[in-house]
């Protein structure tokens, strides 16, 4: 075996079926299907029959309470639980965003679930899958080279240097090259300027390959992207600029979702990854519409707590996409909840009811949230090895006396067979599901989209505008761009822009640092607290730990 790490230890061992046979068992047509070798497959979206009025699967969100850095489990409970809905005799698609590079090698490692309930070939998606990342590295990267070289060969749109706002982008944690000066060298090497670099899953362009619905739609909203503005402060586009069609063209193929498989045979399309704490935080549209249409049910994830990933699914990707959920699976472990309720990371091991019980304030927090959503939660509670009975049950019984949904998740250590109660669990709330709606409007206007989700959804009691913002807003509501969802940027640890605030913080203050338009995703984002848009690596990264075997298999991806 090439590895000890039981995530990879699991994917190696398991024997996969050929990627034709899951494509012909989710009705995918065969022309449609691009093989990149046995096992991994692009979707080619032209050849997919989209005219067709059968009724479209019924759509399960998979989020969850705020992580902590003891890891709680979403992407695997997603996995899992797709493959419980099959087990069931359900025709189920699942629906996931592809792993970054920049985390892989960082703390938290890759995203294909974990255990028995994992997306596979693990390593090939872990790593550079089939191209999707670099494609959009060099989309974003051909533009940024686009704008110095307009501004080189005599700048005829009058381009300010210093109000650039495309970024470059590189999937690696690089806090180097957070901040830089570039074109330094003489007047052959182009304008000295600031500049910097961002990881690839903040990029708008990863963004709008997972907002835009089909390649037109893709287009326009590269064509819309504000790069920066002139001397007198008119905005820049990449429209203005005359190139959205070579960008686009760059992205043809990445904007076809990649089909896989889950080791319980479940397809699983695995398709763009934007971060949920500094983007949007969901698959592609284009990804979680096939799987609607492919199955009876579809099972899509967003990133980080229900407060980022998932309301950003509610409010921005279901608002584009025209759907709405009809069940949200809430993700919670028992080390999470002595976390919120004060536990040390080095003393989970011990078991703490009480911390446990204390840490529900969190959970409720989230779960209260999804209700104002007109959407029902179902707890998945994701039992872990150090978890004990009594802890299980206490928060168990919790949840059924506060009146919850909630069940006990046990697919990392059995697959499937681990969450059938939980899917019936969910399939009783999708029977039961409400009327849906967004939290807010986007034509009242920035400011009270920012309000509202920081007085309904974190608990805030107040917003406060600082370091840029206020100039930012002004120049929103100049240049028209004022009413368009919010993409908030937040720290995932805590509903607070202050990480250090765990539990259910109530009454505190949300700085905005900055509101950046971003007219091609169609939204704008909110800079809060600290939270970074390129990430750095820890300590002792996981890259240390990391090789490969005298066969070429990977070692230490987990
Ligand atoms: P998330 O999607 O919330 O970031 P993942 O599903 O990617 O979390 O899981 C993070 C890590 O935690 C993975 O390495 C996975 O194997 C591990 N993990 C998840 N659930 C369990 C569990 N029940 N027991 C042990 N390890 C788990």
């Amino acid at each position: 075996m090439a590895s000890e790490n039981p995530d990879l230890k699991i994917a190696q061992a398991h024997t996969l079926k050929p990627i034709t046979e899951i494509a012909e068992a989710a009705g995918i047509p065969s022309d449609a299907l691009i093989p990149y070798g046995w096992t991994k497959a692009k979707v080619d979206m032209k050849k997919i029959d989209r005219s067709s009025d059968k009724p479209k699967a019924k759509l399960v969100l998979v989020s969850a309470l705020s992580p902590t850095p003891a890891g709680e489990g979403k992407s695997t409970t997603t996995v899992g639980l797709s493959d419980a809905f099959s087990l069931k005799g359900k025709k189920t698609v699942v629906a996931l965003r592809e792993p970054s590079l920049g985390p892989v090698m960082g703390v938290k490692g890759g995203a294909t679930g974990g255990g028995y309930a994992q997306v596979v070939p693990m390593e090939d998606i872990n790593l550079h899958f089939t191209g999707d990342f670099h494609a959009i590295q060099i989309a974003n990267n051909t533009l940024a080279a686009l704008i110095d070289n307009s501004i080189q060969q005599g700048n005829p749109l009058n381009i300010d240097p210093r109000r650039i706002q495309w970024k470059r982008v590189l999937d690696v944690n690089d806090r180097e090259l957070r901040s830089i000066v570039v074109g330094l060298g003489g007047p052959a090497q182009g304008m000295p300027r600031e500049d910097g670099f961002d990881i690839v899953v903040a990029s708008e362009i990863m963004a709008i390959l997972c907002l835009a619905t089909d390649l037109k739609d893709l287009q326009e909203r590269i064509s819309r992207i504000v790069v920066g503005y002139t001397f007198d402060r008119k905005p820049v586009t990449v429209a203005d600029l005359k190139v959205e069609g070579a960008i686009t063209m760059l992205l043809k193929d990445a904007l076809n979702p990649n089909l896989v498989q889950t080791l319980g045979g479940t397809p699983a399309l695995v398709h763009g990854g934007p971060f949920a704490n500094i983007a949007h935080g969901c698959n592609s549209i284009i990804a979680t519409n096939l799987a609607r249409e492919l199955g009876e049910i579809a099972v899509t994830e967003a990133g980080f707590g229900s407060d980022l990933g998932g309301e950003k699914f509610l409010d921005i990707k279901s608002r584009f996409g025209g759907f709405s959920p009809d069940a949200v699976v809430l993700v919670a472990t028992v080390r999470a909840l002595k976390m919120h309720g004060g536990v040390k990371k080095d003393e989970l091991e011990t078991e703490n009811v009480d911390a446990a019980l204390e840490g529900t304030a969190n959970l409720r927090k989230h779960l209260e949230n999804i209700r104002k959503f007109g959407l029902e939660p179902v707890i998945a509670l994701n039992r872990f090895p150090s978890d004990t009975e009594t802890e299980l049950k206490a928060v168990l019984d919790w949840a059924k006396e506060n009146g919850y949904k909630a069940a006990l998740s046990e697919v990392w250590a059995k697959g499937g067979e681990g969450a059938l109660d939980l899917a019936d669990q969910v399939l009783a709330a999708i029977e039961e599901a409400g009327d849906f709606h967004h939290l807010y409007e986007p034509e009242d206007g920035v400011e009270n989209a920012i309000e509202t989700i920081a007085k309904e959804v974190y608990g805030a009691s107040e917003v406060q505008y600082v370091d840029g913002a206020p100039a930012a807003l002004r120049r929103l509501k100049k240049n028209g761009w004022d009413k368009l969802p919010v993409c908030m940027a937040k720290t995932q640890y805590s509903f607070s822009d202050d990480p250090s605030k765990l539990g259910a913080p109530e009454g505190h203050v949300l700085h905005v640092r900055d509101l950046i338009p971003r007219l091609g995703a169609g939204f704008v984002v909110a800079l809060t607290g600290s939270v970074m848009t390129m990430p750095g690596l820890p300590k002792e990264p996981a890259a240390l730990r990391m090789g490969v075997d005298e066969d070429g298999n990977a070692i230490g991806l987990f």
